[in-house]
């Protein structure tokens, strides 16, 4: 084909212009080169595989780890005229059969298909009998074992190269993080490679965290501005999800379950609302999202923590596709900053890989905690520097008051240490503060030094207090044991009064923008 990459944009895309790097890929591509590309969701990764594959000779091979995502690509790549297939455990032996007779005529421009198949012995030699214009790796981080999109199968792509290094291999994600960006390279053998990395900001999206206090009415606080709208409500529990979805249905929203353990169908009928309809909000588990191009989501709700920063910003990247202002929150409070370091500990992961995971919790906590900008926090854990704060997240927009909370962390400190580093903050509190209960009673309590000395604070500015203690490293959470809290060598300097410590005012609202009360 003589086209070139511009008439082609134009031609068979209906496009004017390149976007960002997309001119600069492809035309490294065209001429036969490697390349990695890291771009935002929504940044333009396809046109950057689909008009190479066009403009070269012979067929682009697409892998993909996802099937609805093929079939989305392959229908879109008809519509405009473009010959595509894809090859996948949906698809009847006839129809496969079909696919590989169109393949081997030299009739196909693009062929998806997933990493176990493509991986056969009998599709590899397939693949010698035809001309191969080049290999495009989608969602290229599936390769990373520290991700939670891991496939194992893409370990073995790299035999893409041996056998075909005439070819050029193009690996994209959307995962942004540097440690991963490595792992790719290097996996995929693509350390040589032309890396392209797009910036990773989304303008449009308003990043907000709120502190937990009482989650589902927050929600409900949240909804009530975006009533009517797209939007996906992300739980850490199937259970959750559930309740969560059911909840909303009785406040009249058009609320849908998505999880893994729903029955297919069921599944693929929600994901097909969603799409389709308006005002769907989908109450999901992370299960539910990669691949989903639908440009008009204006928000994503996070009632949990979610696992770390990159999976933050895939979830929320979901939103605002269309460059419309969108809207990330996620609510957040001790409980979770808990039960994660509980999974941690308790998982049987070795210590490298538990190393690798408190790293990134310890990320996640430094943006939930932040009182600067979000999205400079955001961006810096990406290795992007934002230069200057954004104007458009929660604490640009209406700045946290910070406190000294030096002798208030004294005091929860030396209670967690008093009471013998085997208690809970909700115990610790109750002996902060004085309370008379069966517990207290129960361990004599009552006649700890510190008993009752915190009666200058409420319990959920003690709560504030516990977890930013948790978050800034002074505690740390027990693997087993009901969130038992105990001193950590960070702890020291404040208990001996040798450093000061500043914490944000925490300010839980029950509606946006309404009234506001300061805990
Ligand atoms: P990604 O895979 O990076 O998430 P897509 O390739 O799905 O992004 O592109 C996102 C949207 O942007 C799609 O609707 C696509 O058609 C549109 N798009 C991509 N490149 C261009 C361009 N150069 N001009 C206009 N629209 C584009
Ligand atoms: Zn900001």
């Amino acid at each position: 084909m003589q086209d070139t990459p511009h008439e082609i944009l134009r031609g068979v895309f209906g496009y004017d212009a390149f976007r960002g790097q997309q001119a600069d890929v492809v035309e490294h591509v065209v001429a036969g080169h490697d390349a990695l590309v890291l771009m935002p969701t929504g940044g333009g990764k396809s046109l950057c595989y689909q008009i190479p594959a066009l403009a070269r000779y012979g067929t682009g091979i697409v892998v993909s780890p996802l099937i609805a995502l093929m079939q989305d690509q392959v229908e879109a790549l008809e519509q405009v005229g473009v010959a595509a297939a894809y090859l996948n455990s949906s698809l009847e032996a006839g129809r496969a059969a079909e696919v590989e007779a169109r393949l081997l005529a030299g009739e196909l421009d693009l062929l998806y298909v997933a990493p176990e198949r493509l991986l056969t012995g009998r599709f590899l030699a397939l693949l010698d009998r035809i001309a191969i214009a080049l290999f495009a790796i989608d969602e290229a981080h599936c390769v990373s074992q520290w991700g939670h999109d891991f496939r194992p199968e893409y370990r073995s792509l790299n035999i893409l190269h041996e056998r075909w290094p005439e070819v050029p291999r193009i690996a994209l994600t959307a995962t942004a993080d540097p440690p991963t960006q490595r792992e790719i390279a290097e996996r995929l053998d693509l350390v040589e490679a032309r890396h392209f990395v797009s910036s990773f900001d989304r303008p449009n999206i308003r990043y907000r965290v709120v502190q937990k206090a009482s989650a589902r009415r927050q929600l409900l606080g949240f909804l009530e501005d975006h009533r009517g709208e797209a939007g996906i409500v992300y739980c850490l529990s199937r259970r959750k999800v559930e309740e969560t979805a059911q909840l909303l249905r009785e406040q009249g929203y058009h609320a849908l379950a998505y999880h893994a353990g729903l029955d297919s169908g069921v599944r693929a009928a929600n994901q097909r609302r969603f799409l389709q309809d308006e005002g769907v909000v989908v109450v999901a588990t992370i299960a539910f999202g990669m691949g989903i191009d639908k440009p008009d989501v204006r928000f994503v709700a996070h009632m949990d923590l979610p696992k770390s920063l990159e999976g933050y910003y895939q979830e929320t990247g979901r939103a605002g596709r269309d460059g419309q202002p969108a809207q990330a929150w996620l609510c957040y409070g001790l409980s979770d900053v808990v039960l994660l370091k509980q999974m941690i500990e308790s998982g049987d992961a070795g210590e490298d890989r538990k190393r690798v995971e408190r790293g990134k919790l310890d990320a996640l906590l430094g943006y939930c905690e932040s009182t600067g900008c979000r999205r400079q926090t955001l961006l810096a854990a990406f290795g992007e520097t934002y230069p200057q704060p954004c104007g458009n997240c929660d604490n640009c927009l209406d700045p946290p008051e910070t406190w000294d909370a030096t002798v208030a962390a004294q005091k929860a400190l030396s209670c967690v240490y008093r009471s013998g580093q085997r208690f809970g903050a909700t115990h610790l509190i109750d002996v902060l503060r004085g309370a008379d209960t069966e517990r207290i009673r129960q361990f004599g309590h009552d006649r700890l030094s510190t008993y009752g000395i915190g009666e200058d604070l409420d319990a959920n500015q003690w709560r504030s207090v516990f977890r930013q203690l948790v978050a800034a490293g002074c505690l740390s959470v027990d693997a087993e044991g009901h969130g038992a809290l105990h001193l950590t060598e960070a702890a020291r300097p404040v208990l001996r009064g040798e450093t000061t410590l500043s914490l944000r005012r925490d300010i839980v609202r029950t509606r946006d923008r309404s009234r506001a009360a300061r805990v």
